[in-house]
């Protein structure tokens, strides 16, 4: 592994001891600037090995600043998907205009990264693995602070004191629970539910994206490469979030096949499969907005302080950027003051991100006859060439260098 321009800490005691819960993108990125400013540093993830699912996601702006700071550029850039077609559908499965993907999401060709989520997490893993603890399929029980630290007790068993505790267990995070109450408090529901999961390529699709809208549903199946397998994905209006679907797998699925019972196209298969999967990721299009990322001697980060849905394609920038600001702004501070210069100079870059939800990618989405027929004139409208600048939201932030303390 290549490592780049950061000086590595060459202190011999450690500045202080810190636990973050979860090992997906924002939880390994953080480990690893923390581990580079001199803190030791262990991670408790509650699966039991790293989770590799999902649909591929991207890496666009300021948060390929950040992956090429921790050396993984280039690997990253091997593992790019080039995903060449983006092909719209209409009810009855004619089609209605076939573009190139950034033309639609913004993206700049050559340069951002679309990726599988699994390829972003062990690049992350393989980086920090030998300089962090990592504890699998445990989670914090309870968090107890004070003037000395954070004594933590563990599911597993066990109990240690730490420095700082930081959240990056996603968008139901229960540090941020436990720190700040229930989600619903922060919870911004945007409207729509989705499941994604694996199926056989039946389409015989490569390099493409075929997506089937009628007012309200979409049907999406996502080849990354010449693969016998497809993303596929299954997006909904629901006014109101279908909590008891959450973690009830089997009341998801009969959620989905009632929604679409009467979809043509290739939705019929879809939900045969989705009977079958093993991999399903269910949850809803929603935001984390809080007015403070941090208490105490505990800071969040990631989707579990201000996820953006993947409406605006930026959970994983969101996330990356986040853990260089956050270990960056404790280089060379103490709780408090690193706590209040993360907050202070990360939020803009987060609420214009957030705010991306409301245009562009949202409108993939009409759930009226009259708004899906606006939104094929305007793809319809869009040039097919891919786009030659990015969104001025994925890079409203340039990275600060940061000393660690000597
Ligand atoms: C398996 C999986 C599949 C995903 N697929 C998609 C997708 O298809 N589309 C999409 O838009 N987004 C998906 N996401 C979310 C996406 O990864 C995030 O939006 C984004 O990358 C920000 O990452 P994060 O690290 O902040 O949070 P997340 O990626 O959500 O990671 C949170 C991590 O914390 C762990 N965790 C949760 N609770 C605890 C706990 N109590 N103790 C310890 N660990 C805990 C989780 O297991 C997970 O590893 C997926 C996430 C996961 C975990």
């Amino acid at each position: 592994m290549t490592r780049t321009d950061q000086p590595t800490a060459t202190r011999t005691t450690p500045r202080g001891k810190v636990l973050i819960s979860g090992a997906s993108i924002a939880g390994p990125a953080l480990a690893f600037w923390l581990n580079r400013y001199g803190y030791a540093v262990t991670v408790v993830e509650k699966a039991g090995t790293l989770r590799s699912g999902g649909y591929p996601i991207d890496v666009r702006g300021t948060a390929l600043d950040v992956v090429e700071k921790m050396g993984i550029l280039p690997q990253l850039r091997d593992a790019h998907i080039d995903l060449r077609r983006l092909t719209f559908l209409d009810g009855d499965g004619s089609e209605v205009t076939s573009l190139h993907p950034h033309a639609v999401t913004g993206g700049v060709a050559g340069r951002d990264l679309e990726i599988r989520r699994g390829d972003l997490t062990d690049a992350l893993y393989m980086a920090v693995r030998d300089d962090v603890e990592f504890l699998f399929n445990d989670s914090i029980d309870t968090l107890d602070q004070s003037d000395h630290g954070v004594d933590v007790t563990f599911r597993g068993g066990g109990s240690r004191t730490f420095d700082m505790v930081f959240g990056a267990d996603g968008m139901h995070s229960r540090t941020r629970e436990m720190l700040f109450g229930p989600e619903e408090q922060f919870h911004r529901y945007l409207g729509y539910c989705f499941a994604v999961f694996t199926m056989r390529n039946t389409l015989g699709l490569s390099h493409e994206t075929v997506m089937w809208n009628t007012p309200g549903r979409a049907a999406a199946v996502y080849a990354v490469g010449d693969d016998d397998e497809v993303h596929a994905f299954l997006n909904f209006a629901q006014p109101e979030p279908p909590f008891d679907a959450f973690g009830n797998p089997e009341a998801q699925r009969d959620l989905l096949a009632k929604v679409f019972a009467d979809a043509g196209w290739e939705v019929p298969g879809m939900l045969a499969a989705l009977r079958a999967a093993d991999d399903v990721f269910f949850d809803a299009v929603s935001q984390i907005r809080m007015p403070r990322w941090s208490s105490g001697r505990v800071a969040l980060l990631g989707d579990a302080a201000y996820a953006p849905s993947f409406l605006t394609g930026q959970g994983s920038s969101l996330a990356l950027v986040g853990a260089y600001m956050l270990a960056g702004s404790l280089a060379d501070r103490d709780h408090a003051a690193g706590f209040a210069a993360y907050e202070h100079n990360t939020r803009e870059f987060v609420t214009v991100n957030q705010e991306q939800a409301g245009e562009g990618d949202a409108t993939l989405f009409p759930t009226t006859a009259r708004a899906l027929e606006q939104r094929n004139d305007m793809l319809c409208n869009l040039s097919a060439m891919p786009a030659a600048e990015g969104r001025p939201a994925h890079s409203a932030l340039t990275l600060p260098e940061f000393m660690p303390m000597t």
